[in-house]
């Protein structure tokens, strides 16, 4: 309706427009920037975007380099099963407490911070593994500053370790390798560095740029070590936000209490967010009745890289949605409602990610640039063929990249990724679990699976030359 009166033509024309293009729309839908270009190309106008009112606040809001200080690192622990993350987490959860929390029962709210013996804060996220890390960031947040990736000393680097390794390189998140359980007598640390440097990560006492420690989350050898280097890491990303201002952040987790309400754990990662705040969250709403940090202890307010359990939204907020803060309850309110309609429409929407079928209409368009794969197969051989092949199909365009490869079932930590990288999969006679098969469904990502290599090759090859015959 909007963009007909925009471009002064009837309503009706817009709409057989869009049908004659595959897309059925009714006369109050919001169409997504790419299929406003096309339609008004159709009837001979340019589009040019502006940025919204949300938007337009963000740039207005933007700090100057003396209301900066320097903020905690946020660090997320990820790892193979059973190498120690857990026992890591825990480990310095308990440890590490500050001498006025010493007593309190630390509780799990999903995220905490420590204080390390020089003084300085670290902020825990407290979901061990990929899958969380990487669902956040499929929703956009980018929470995560360092990443500690732990290998079992007495074992080797595992499918999940590569795996967890991928996700942080994909993220552009800083890693630190910790060699855990050197308290076993079998454990071999040089190993693990050998097989690192294998994978072309070699480890900084080796001459290399990746920083490792050898730990034991059971005995706590090589804690304190370990901490200093994220806050080495730290110091290198030069970590700094606004403490004076409404606060921004991420909800980590969140829940329905019989007895509170609705709660949430935000990670404040900019402004300071107080008592009494009106605070958005995704499409939820509402005054900041009460405060909580890890220990269960009342605060008043949190500041940057704190985490903080939040009582008085609305409604139960998904991890890895945005907080913001509102002067008024009224803007909250109808940011609130705006998102849950455009969701509301967008779930109707046609194609949220990348498809074969896709490519050749964004390459119509000019707006596609690069192809991003995940291979699964049945074997190492024929993944690296395919691999190997794929990435030479690479053009001045369009880059081919494939931002992670694997033996095995595509696992819905597979389709996370490339939920989050907006990648297709290649299944290489492998198929997806069925939760895999659940997730890929719900966020529309393209699986296709192939028997036989060539034809593969043959058909990402059409479909980057924009000469792939839509099936049906
Ligand atoms: P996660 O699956 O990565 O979270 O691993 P967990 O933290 O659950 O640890 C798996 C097992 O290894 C548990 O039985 C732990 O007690 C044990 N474990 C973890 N870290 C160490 C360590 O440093 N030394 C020893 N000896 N055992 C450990």
């Amino acid at each position: 309706n909007d963009l007909s009166s925009l471009m002064d033509v009837s309503v009706n024309d817009v709409i057989s427009a869009c049908l004659s293009l595959g897309m059925f729309v009714s006369i109050n839908q919001r169409l997504d920037a790419e299929a406003i270009t096309i339609i008004a190309d159709e009837f001979g106008f340019e589009v040019e975007f502006t940025k919204s009112d949300e938007e337009e606040n963000e740039t207005i809001q933007l700090d100057t380099p003396e209301e900066l200080v320097p903020r905690a690192p946020i660090v997320t622990i990820m790892g193979h099963v059973d190498h120690g993350k857990t026992s890591l987490l825990d480990y310095i959860r308990t440890a590490k407490v500050t001498a006025d929390e010493a007593g309190g029962i630390t509780q799990h709210i999903g995220a905490y911070d420590v204080m390390t013996k020089d003084g300085n804060k670290i902020a825990f996220l407290d979901t061990p593994g990929h899958e969380a890390f990487t669902a956040m960031r499929a929703r956009g947040a980018k929470i995560t500053d360092v990443a500690i990736i732990v290998i079992a000393a007495d074992d080797n680097v595992m499918p999940q370790t590569k795996e967890a390794i991928n996700h942080a390189q994909v993220a552009g998140v800083p890693m630190i390798f910790a060699i855990n359980k050197i308290d076993r007598p079998n454990s071999n640390p040089n190993k693990i560095k050998e097989e690192l440097a294998n994978m072309n990560l070699l480890v900084e006492e080796w001459g290399g740029k990746y920083q490792s420690q050898d730990i034991s989350a059971k005995t706590g050898q090589g804690i304190d070590d370990l901490l200093e280097k994220v806050l080495l890491e730290a110091e290198i990303l030069e970590l700094k936000a606004n403490p004076n201002k409404n606060a921004q952040g991420t909800v980590v987790e969140a829940a329905l209490d019989k007895g509170r309400g609705y709660v949430s754990t935000v990670m404040v990662q900019a402004g300071t967010l107080k008592v009494g705040d009106i605070m958005l969250a995704g499409q939820h709403y509402g005054r900041v009745k009460a405060m909580f940090d890890h220990t269960g202890k009342k605060v008043k307010q949190a500041g940057p890289s704190t985490p903080v359990q939040v009582l008085g939204l609305s409604g139960a907020p998904q991890a890895g949605d945005i907080i913001k803060v509102y002067d008024t309850e009224r803007e909250a309110r109808e940011i609130a409602n705006s998102r849950e309609q455009i969701q509301r429409e967008q779930s109707m929407r046609t194609k949220k990610h990348i498809t074969l079928d896709e490519i050749g209409r964004r390459l119509a368009i000019g707006n596609f640039k690069e192809l991003n794969i995940i291979i699964k197969g049945d074997v190492d051989g024929s993944v690296e063929a395919l691999s190997d092949s794929l990435l030479k199909l690479s053009k001045d365009e369009v880059s081919v990249n494939i931002i992670h490869k694997g033996v095995g079932q595509i696992s819905e930590s597979d389709v996370l990724l490339a939920s989050a990288s907006d990648a297709i999969i290649i299944g290489f006679q492998v198929r997806p679990s069925t939760n895999a098969k659940r997730l890929a469904e719900q966020e529309e990502i393209e699986i296709r699976h192939y028997s036989i290599i060539y034809d593969a090759i043959n058909q990402i090859k059409d479909a980057i030359e924009g000469m792939l015959e839509p099936e049906f």
